[in-house]
């Protein structure tokens, strides 16, 4: 267990606090905006695990349900030592935004289980995984709220919780969750989803800067799904990567890394430490790195306070949810700092959930170059929609995109009306 959690400040108070910039920018009915400020379901369970050496440990898992106006609701699970239920509360919020701003019919949920799950065996992970799946069983389905993966976790504990979701209700239910392994009904271009939507947005971003990503440098924090296969796209565009970290630190290199060898080298030995030809750096150094586009990739909170007036980026793309603190914000906006927020940039993920789900439940399987056609329209769209209201309005990108979302949530909530 790490000691220090990397959380500073409270995530759900941080939520609210975006939450209310945005009922004030976009006149949000007051009543509306105290009903979108609250969750609408929170499950705490604990969770008793046999592990491996024979003694029973116990963890705490959450499952939130923020709102489900526009469709069932829709969110990761995440297994860390820090997740909180605030925590959770904050990133179901975000993902309600997040499936209003793309368009898609689903409302915000969010899981997670205050676990290392590197420290756990497979075993271990599994017996964790299936046992929570049953202790909020009653309150997940297909048409009520669908699980995917977020931090910590990976498809083979969608397989998991697939089965023994399945188990419980008698037949194969392969919608309750997204992000599975694609022999039992995965989506191609699921795993890479979160980084290819990252990269359409700076893309589309390049474009309208004038600036091609060929001529772009490049520094990502955190090499897990989304940081990895982000270093590899944009590497693939042209652009230098001239730093990389993940939770052990980093490697800089102004002439530009080799990802693919930066990438062999963390599968191979576990981390980047050690990595030929590179200057190790701290995470904090790369977030201050000299470079065009900076990509916080890893957790929250990243950019606070005491650090947003040293970022040495054009432009930063938040491929983690919630990377930069609401006071940071304001400095980098002030600063002239371009923030491709992650409601937008990190979309790609929910959007092919999305195409998950419709493929299971029309039982009609696409292809790769289907699925990244289709993501490519949405991303695209949600980003020409953000930036023009950026520029009518000179609102941050930020601001144009969490109200882009909450006013579509305010208008389903108010359509759908009060019960009773
Ligand atoms: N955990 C991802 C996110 O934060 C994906 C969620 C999903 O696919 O439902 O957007």
């Amino acid at each position: 267990m790490s000691p220090v959690s990397h959380l500073r400040e409270n995530p759900l108070e941080l939520a609210r606090e975006q939450l209310a910039r945005v009922a004030a920018a976009f006149e949000i009915d007051p009543s509306i905006a105290e009903i979108l400020g609250r969750c609408k379901k929170s499950l705490i369970v604990s969770i008793p695990v046999r592990m491996d050496d024979g003694t029973v440990k116990v963890f705490e898992g959450y499952r939130v349900a923020h709102n489900v106006a526009r469709g069932p609701a829709k969110g990761g699970i995440r297994y860390h030592p820090d997740v909180t239920l605030d925590e959770v509360r904050a990133l179901s919020m975000w993902m309600s935004w997040k499936c209003a701003l793309t368009g898609i019919p689903f409302g915000g949920a969010k899981g997670g289980i205050a676990c290392d799950p590197k420290q756990l065996s497979r075993g271990e992970l599994e017996r964790l995984t299936r046992r929570y799946t049953a202790e909020i069983i009653a309150d997940i389905g297909p048409e009520r709220d669908i699980l995917a993966p977020d931090v910590g976790t990976d498809p083979s504990v969608m397989a998991w919780v697939f089965d023994t979701y399945s188990m419980h209700v008698g037949y194969s239910e392969r919608e309750v969750v997204t992000g599975k392994p694609l022999e039992v009904g995965g989506s191609h271009g699921r795993l890479e989803a979160t980084s290819r939507g990252a990269l359409f947005c700076a893309r589309s971003t390049a474009e309208k800067l004038g600036r091609p990503l060929s001529e772009q440098t490049v520094a990502i924090q955190g090499l897990g799904n989304v940081g990895g296969f982000l270093a590899r796209f944009l590497a693939g565009d042209g652009a230098r990567v001239v730093a990389l970290s993940d939770s052990s630190g980093g490697v800089h290199d102004p002439a530009g890394l080799d990802v693919e060898a930066a990438l062999a080298h963390k599968a191979t030995t576990g981390s980047l430490a050690g990595l030929p030809g590179a200057r190790p750096i701290t995470n904090e150094e790369l977030l201050l790195t000299e470079c065009d586009l900076l990509a916080p990739c890893a957790l929250e909170q990243v950019i606070h306070e005491g650090n947003a007036d040293r970022v040495r980026a054009r432009v930063v793309l938040e491929g983690a949810n919630g990377p930069v603190t609401p006071a940071a914000d304001v400095i980098l906006e002030q600063r002239g700092v371009l923030v491709l927020p992650d409601v937008l940039a990190n979309a790609g993920g929910v959007v092919v959930s999305y195409f998950e789900w419709v493929q299971g439940i029309q039982k009609y399987f696409w292809s790769e170059a289907e699925v990244n056609a289709q993501l490519e329209i949405v991303m695209t769209s949600a980003f020409d929609e953000t930036w023009a209201l950026h520029e009518e309005r000179g609102l941050s990108m930020r601001l144009a995109a969490y109200g882009l979302g909450v006013q579509r949530l305010a208008d389903a909530t108010k359509t759908r009306g009060l019960y009773p």
